[in-house]
Parts: structure tokens; sequence; C-alpha cells
């Protein structure tokens, strides 16, 4: 799973460089698409559950599952990244959410605070905590600044599968749910948004948007749990 979880954070790196005004989603997918290749892996989402694209890519008030295709990023546009990778039959999973040039103040901090409720999660998220605790700690941290955490789509349990029990709310309360134990393996995902938390599911029956129209920040990575901090594995 280390090495599943290093070739996700490689290609979103690439993926990340890649990110400037006039770039096509498209383009960010079909990159996407070599580079898993030619580091020998598959995409997680290509057909599951019929998703059409090797990459999800969520524009502004897109929260996630976003396909690629022929928009084409702005100026101060926040885009959300988010890559699976199967590796030796094992998944890594994680997400970015990058600026496009210059963004507004408010974008910015949206997309900081929305990395450190992960990073809030992953401190959490140690042998002997309460599942609880990552949930309350991803809340909090966003809650805390006048930020919502949607509440419909949730972390889950990796490894074989993508999706393994047990879903991760990013909202809950510390001290509640299954312990964690040493060796299992998780993807915390926290989708935070500037408005309400609700959500609305596109016409294309993928694309999930912010219902009130506000911006959406997502960052995710795989982690495993250790006798102490948790080791995060979408890293290089
Ligand atoms: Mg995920």
């Amino acid at each position: 799973m280390r090495q599943a979880g290093r070739i996700v954070a490689r290609v979103l790196e690439m993926l990340k460089e890649q990110i400037r005004p006039g770039v096509k989603t498209r383009e960010l997918d079909i990159t996407a698409a070599r580079e898993l290749k030619r580091l020998g892996a598959r995409p997680s989402f290509k057909g599951y559950r019929g998703f059409p694209a090797n990459l999800c890519v969520s524009v502004n008030d897109e929260i996630v599952h976003g396909i690629p295709g022929e928009r084409t990023l702005k100026e101060g546009d926040i885009v959300s990244l988010d890559l699976g990778a199967i590796f030796m039959d094992f998944h890594g999973d994680a997400a970015i959410t990058v600026a496009v040039g210059q963004i507004s103040p408010l974008a910015r901090e949206l997309v900081e605070i929305t990395e450190g409720a992960l990073e809030a999660g992953i401190t959490a998220a140690r042998g002997g905590a309460r599942l609880g605790d990552i949930s309350a700690a991803i809340q909090n941290h966003a809650e805390s600044r006048n930020l919502s955490v949607v509440r419909q789509y949730t972390g889950h349990g990796i490894g074989r599968q993508m999706h393994e029990e047990p879903q991760i709310p990013n909202f809950g309360l510390a001290g509640t749910g299954p312990v964690l134990k040493k060796g299992m393996t998780l993807a915390l995902e926290p989708m935070v948004n500037l408005g309400d938390w609700r959500t609305r599911l596109g016409d294309d029956k993928w694309t999930v948007s912010t219902a009130d129209g506000s911006l959406s920040a997502h960052f995710e990575h795989t982690i495993a749990i250790t006798d102490d901090e948790a080791e995060i594995l979408t890293i290089l």
C-alpha cells in the first residue's frame, strides 16, 4: 500500500504542476492515465460504478466526483483533484485542492483550512484512539473557523478494495466508535464548504456540488494506523 500511495502522490504532484489558466480538465485526466500506466498502476476510479474517467476533477462549487471534460480552468478557480491507484492489488487514494493562478483571500482560506482539517484528522488517528476522534477533529477544525463539513460523503477504510469499512464521517463525537488498531488503513477526506454543508447531485449523476453554490475544497490522504502517530501512505 505504501507503493500504491506513493504512486498516487507522484501523479498528483505532476497534475498540480500542470494546473494553470487555459488547461482543460480533460487534459489532466489524460496525464493521470498516462502516468499511472507508466508507473505500473491502474486507476481505481475508472469503471467504478461506471465512473468514466481516471481522475475526479471538481471546480469551485463542485465538491467531489467531477468528470473531467471540455471545461477550461480560469484564473481564480480552485480545482480539486482526487486520484486512486491500484498497485499489486492494493489501493491508494488521495485528493488535493489547487489554486488556478491568483485566487481570492476567502478561497485561499478555505483551501488552507480544509488541508488543516485533514491534518487535524491525521493527528487524531493514533493507535488506541476512537474513530469518532478523527471525525470530531476534522469537524472542529472547520466549524471553529466558520466553515461547514459535507455530511453526505465520507472517508473510508481502504486496502484490497478502494472502499472498505468503516465509513469515516467528517463530523462526529470524540470518544465514540471503534478503537483504531495498528495495521488499519484508512482514507481520511474532509470536504469543506465556504457556505452551507448541503449538497446537490448534477445532471450527469456524478458531480456533487454545494447546494448554495458556495466554494468547496477537498483534501485526502490514505494513512496506516500504528501504535503511535499514523503513517501517511499517499506521500512521496
Ligand atoms: Mg476516497
